[in-house]
Formats: C-alpha cells, structure tokens, sequence
C-alpha cells in the first residue's frame, strides 16, 4: 500500500510508480479515498528491493507492507480513516445510520410502497430500501419486476432519501447503476460470487455509490466475509458497509443464527462500518426490536431494517418480518440513547 505525499499521484509520478511495479511485475491500483488516493500494489508484493525504490521517491510518504489476508480492508491498511458516505451522511458518525424499508416492491401495489417509504421518512431513517429483484428459494415465488426500479426511484424523488436494493447479476448492476442507486446490495447467497463483486468494484470504482455486503449465510469465520468485501475494494471502491444478517445453522425458533455479536470482531479487524440486519437474523417482526438494539449495543454503525406500512398485505418477507414505521421510529430513538451509553472496546 503506497501512501502519497500529496492526496493524489500526478500522472507522471504514478508513472514512475508504475515503471518500479512493473520491474517486479506488478502493478499499481489507484483506490479513491474520502480524502486522498491510496494505491495498492497488486502481484507478488514481498519484494524489498520495489518498496525500497518506491519509498525512496521524494512524493511519496510511506508504503506498508501488511501481512494481512485483507490488506485493502485491515483496520492498520492506508484506508482505516476512509468513511463511507450514502448520500449526504456519514456511515456511523455521530447516531445509528438506519436503512428502513419493504423486503419486496410491489409492483401491483405502488403506493404500499410510497406510503412506506413517506412514513419512514418520517420516523427519521437515513436511506430506503426495497427489493426490486429478489432472490427466491423458491423458483414459483415471485422473483421481482423491472418496473419497481421506477416505484423506489419516485420513492427517492419524493422523499430525497438516498435507496439500497440488491442485485444479483450484471444486466441488473447496470441498470441499478444507470438509474444512480446510491447503495447497491449484495445479499447473502452472493456474498461469495467473486465475479458479481469484482464488476460491482470495477463498475463503481472511483464512484459515490455504496455497496452493502450481506454475510454469507454459511460463512463460519469473519474473516472470510471480510475476504468477500477486499473483492470490492481491490477493484477501487472503498465504500462498503459489512452486513451481517444471521447464519445457518438456524438458532431453533430464529430463521438464522443471529449473528451481531460478530460486529467487536469486524471492527477490531477492518476499517468498515458495520450495519446489521436484525430482520433477515431473527425473521419474526416480534423479535427485531430487541435484535436491533443488541446490534447497537455490540458496537454496530447503524441497521438494515425491514418495514412496511401494512406487514400483511406486503409481499416476500414483509407479512412474517416487517415491522410498521411506528415501531422504526420508536427504535431510531432507542438505539440512539443505547449508542450514547454503549461500552465499546
Ligand atoms: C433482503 O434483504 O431482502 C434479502 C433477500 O436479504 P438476504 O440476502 O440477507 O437474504
Ligand atoms: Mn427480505
């Protein structure tokens, strides 16, 4: 990792860089900071002789070698004072950054939706969410519709809240990129297709969109799902938050085994915020308050929360674990006085 001087190589100096790098066959990443340009080395990095040379260039500040599995994502990488923004807010600086919406689109039913995404506004959440392509155990379950891309669109005109939804393959990333999403999500059955996140890093590098990574519902280890968002930031996007949102196997009565006791352990290994969520982990509306409040409490940046202003009527998961916008605003409020008195490491 090469640490400039200035907050960005000039042609020319990233083409001194550059020759060095390729005198020992590697190459040089540029990764847009908030604030500066980290570049990454990439090919066989533990040659001294190419640090040395690189380090001796009178523009450049520092170059770490980090022995590290994740060398973009470490918490001691050149990116640990990156902060992710979506829209106009900072990812975990001063309340919970709270993302709140349907599971699924409606695209029968728009206004469920709108009226959703209006009474979320108003409980106070930061951006909306809402599944435009879904991804079904089932193959007969409806498996979402083109046309809910324009019903979260009008959603953002209207509200001016920045939208997350998930895609699952190239031809929905570039319609979702096409269409300015300011969150893009990868759920949990694609927390591991490496190919899906090298193009979303490529597609969106240098870019303002963020990416929400979900945890795999079979990773064991966090280090494995910090592996899965290097993926993103090697190819030049910085901007991901860390979703961890329940395993297998489930906790009996739980749909997942939920997982925010994982947050301590991202945040001491990586730089990346952490936004939890409480509904996919639990899957009963019953238990996403407490789920929610316990993410906060483990030191979580903020949530991922499903809700509808009519649980039953909505589609996907929202009749078994969306909660009403009510209950988001009560929460807004609870897991903001939890973050104020939470006993973090
Ligand atoms: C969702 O957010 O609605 C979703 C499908 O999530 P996950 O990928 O975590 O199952
Ligand atoms: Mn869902």
């Amino acid at each position: 990792m090469i640490i400039p001087k200035t907050s960005k190589l000039n042609e020319k100096q990233l083409q001194e860089v550059e020759a060095i790098a390729s005198d020992f066959e590697c190459s040089i990443l540029e990764i847009q900071g908030r604030n500066r340009c980290v570049y990454a080395i990439l090919g066989d990095e533990g040659r001294e002789v190419m640090f040395k040379r690189i380090a001796g260039l009178p523009f450049i500040a520092k170059v770490d070698m980090i022995e590290s599995p994740y060398k973009l994502m470490d918490r001691r990488s050149g990116l640990s004072d990156h902060r992710v923004r979506v829209g106009k807010t900072e990812v975990g600086k001063d309340k919970p950054f709270i993302i709140a919406g349907p599971c699924t689109i409606d695209p029968a039913n728009p206004n469920f939706y709108l009226e959703s995404a209006h009474a979320l506004k108003e409980a106070g959440v930061d951006a909306l969410r809402g599944g435009v392509w879904k991804p079904r155990t089932n193959p007969y379950s409806f498996q979402g519709d083109n046309h809910s891309l324009s019903i979260i669109l009008q959603a953002r005109e209207e509200t001016g809240l920045p939208i997350d939804i998930e895609v699952m393959d190239s031809e929905q990333l570039k319609l979702a990129l096409e269409a300015k999403v300011d969150v893009v999500q990868v759920g949990t059955r694609n927390a591991q297709n490496y190919r899906l996140l090298k193009e979303i890093g490529q597609l969106t590098a240098g870019s303002n969109t963020a990416v929400l990574l979900k945890r795999g519902r079979h990773m064991a280890s966090p280090n494995e799902f910090i592996a899965s968002a290097e993926y993103i930031v090697a190819e030049g996007n910085p901007n991901v938050m860390l979703c961890p949102r329940g395993t297998t196997p489930p906790l009996e009565g739980y749909r997942n085994h939920p997982d925010e006791s994982i947050t301590p352990l991202l945040k001491n290994r990586t730089w990346a915020p952490v936004v939890v969520d409480p509904s996919h982990s639990v899957g009963h509306a019953d238990f996403v308050p407490a789920c929610s409040l316990a993410a906060i409490a483990y030191g979580a940046d903020g949530l991922c929360i499903e809700s509808h202003i009519q649980p039953a009527k909505g589609i996907g998961d929202d009749p078994k674990q969306a909660i009403l916008p009510q209950k988001v605003k009560e929460l807004v409020g609870a897991c903001t006085e939890v973050w104020k008195n939470r006993y973090l490491p």
